[in-house]
């Protein structure tokens, strides 16, 4: 490769795998920091109950408020945590602040926390999930763990054991982005989830294409025959709301009900349930 291309070519790929070797390294060691700085906040999205007709929880999704940066999306970090093996502090830290946070809310909210693949690699995930209960005190019953169907591939009998354990400990478990895999029918029959979140990739072309519709309208009904509770995520405007409605699903997330926000703001919005939705602006 190095004769091909000729020495001058050679040095300048080295340079430039050396800057950026050097702005991963940086961009580590960032994340370390701000883990242990607290740069890190756990936002909630509320979840609407279509059957009670009001908000019963909320989506735990975490934001790295960098200094210099601003806020910083997950889908920026975390994919950094796990290839770093910052994402066993990472996640621990989100549960940990979420558990802690719903405990002190009404009783009757819920939690839902978002778990990387990588987590599973970690023989003492459950361990971890099962003390973090027990130091913050917060029933079982009231925490949703997301995972995503990559945690079920190529039939994964750890996994699908650590998911076990997990359920064993009276949470509940949700299939995450629904839809967006390679062969997502194959994984529900792997694992008993509790809830299927139906990709909000579906439900953003509802109304512009018939095709989803149909898929949406399928995935509810198959969802509905195995047992599973469904939430639809993404759903930003009146009409996505109704049609989600009229199809049957059980949750509704997304702008139309509300986006991500601080502790303090999803307080605020339950305890003042008249409160109009609110879209992200
Ligand atoms: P997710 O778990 O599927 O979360 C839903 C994402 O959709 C969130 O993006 C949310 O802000 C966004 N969203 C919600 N409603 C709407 C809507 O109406 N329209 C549109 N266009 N988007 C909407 P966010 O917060 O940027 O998070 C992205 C992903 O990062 C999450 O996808 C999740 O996979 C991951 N993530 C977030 N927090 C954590 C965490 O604490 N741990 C792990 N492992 N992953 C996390
Ligand atoms: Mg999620
Ligand atoms: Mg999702
Ligand atoms: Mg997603």
């Amino acid at each position: 490769r190095v004769k091909a291309t000729g020495s001058g070519t050679y040095f300048f790929h080295e340079k430039e795998m050396n800057a950026q070797m050097h702005a991963r390294h940086r961009a580590e060691t960032d994340l370390r920091l701000a883990i242990e700085n607290e740069q890190l906040e756990v936002h909630y999205q509320p979840v609407f109950c279509l059957e009670r007709g009001h908000i019963i929880g909320a989506e735990a999704l975490v934001r790295w408020n960098h200094p210099t940066r601003g806020m910083v999306s997950p889908a920026e970090f975390i994919p950094l945590a796990e290839q770093s093996g910052l994402i066993d502090d990472l996640g621990g830290w989100v549960l940990r602040r979420a558990c802690n946070h719903a405990k002190s809310w009404r009783e009757d909210l819920r939690v839902a926390v978002n778990l990387s693949p990588a987590q599973f690699e970690n023989p003492a995930l459950a361990l971890t999930v099962a003390s973090i209960l027990e130091q913050t005190g917060l029933e079982p019953s009231r925490l949703e763990l997301e995972v995503t169907e990559s945690v079920l591939l190529r039939d994964n009998a750890v996994n699908i054991a650590v998911l076990d354990e997990l359920s064993d400990l009276g949470v509940s478990i949700a299939l995450d982005d629904f839809g967006t895999g390679y062969s997502s029918l194959s994984y529900l029959h792997r694992f008993s989830f509790d809830r299927i979140k139906i990709d909000h990739s579906f439900v953003r072309d509802i109304t512009r294409n018939g095709g989803s519709l149909k898929i949406v309208r399928a995935i509810i009904m198959l969802a509905h025959s195995l047992g599973l509770h469904v939430t639809a995520e993404g759903v930003e405007t009146d009409e996505q709301f109704a049609i989600m409605r009229g199809e049957g699903a059980q949750h509704i997330q997304g702008f139309y009900i509300g986006a991500p926000m601080p502790v303090s703001d999803f307080l605020a919005r339950v305890q003042n349930p008249d409160t109009p939705f609110i879209s992200a602006a």
